[in-house]
């Protein structure tokens, strides 16, 4: 469901529905600033999911990390791409997840939920999920290669004409979660689009700025 992402004090965006959440601190960064974090990944747009637990920042390739280390703040960095963090309301497991048009594809959220829970013995059920700043479906057109891969997850189009589409990935992960069992009215989305918003990086609209929004979270308790 759609969110109000509040935009506080340095630029962090924060979602209000996970904010209610005391034992956890989280945030979504912007041009005007991000929130601190200890561990990143070397993003290559992969399905890799990483536990940052003894992880130096930037180790490791991949683009989902997952967490149940009080304090430890783990991160994903993007600039168009989807930034989705995730939180396990009974195991306080948490995970930072990078989800460009390859890794929805290679469905990484839903494989790294699927490993939080796993690993942390936590229920689908329990999962809550906020998405952040990415380039939107009013801004992202891809060619047929691209579009081909999401038949799966959009049934609705006419599969005997996929051209050109204006692709909707926070739909598509949003989709991939819900078919994993987590229930909808848990996944909040801030519908902010990077390329629509001067105060968001876009690489789309600025290839060669090298800027990245962090998006961080971590357990407090
Ligand atoms: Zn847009």
């Amino acid at each position: 469901m759609t969110s109000q992402f509040e935009p506080g004090a340095h630029g962090v965006y924060r979602c209000s529905e996970l904010s209610q959440f005391d034992w956890l601190e989280h945030g979504f960064g912007s041009r005007l600033g991000n929130p601190p974090v200890d561990v990143t990944l070397r993003q290559i747009h992969s399905n890799h999911i990483w536990t940052a637990d003894g992880l130096a920042d930037r180790q490791e390739e991949g683009d989902a990390l997952i967490s149940r280390q009080i304090g430890l703040r783990i991160g994903i960095r993007t600039a168009d791409c989807v930034p989705i963090l995730l939180l396990d309301s009974k195991t306080h497991a948490v995970a930072a997840v990078h989800a460009g048009w390859r890794g929805t594809a290679a469905q990484i959220l839903p494989l790294a939920a699927s490993r939080l829970c796993a690993d942390f013995g936590g229920e689908p059920t329990n999962l809550y999920a906020a998405i952040g700043p990415c380039i939107r479906q009013c801004c992202y057109q891809v060619g047929p290669e691209v579009a081909r891969q999401f038949v799966p997850f959009f049934p609705e189009w006419n599969t005997a004409d996929i051209g050109a589409r204006h692709l909707d990935l926070a739909v598509a992960n949003t989709r991939q979660l819900i078919k994993l069992g987590v229930p909808a009215e848990h996944i909040f989305d801030s519908g902010l689009c990077t390329a629509c918003s001067a105060d968001l990086f876009s690489y789309r609209r600025e290839p060669d700025n090298p800027g990245r929004m962090v998006a961080a979270i971590a357990r407090l308790a």
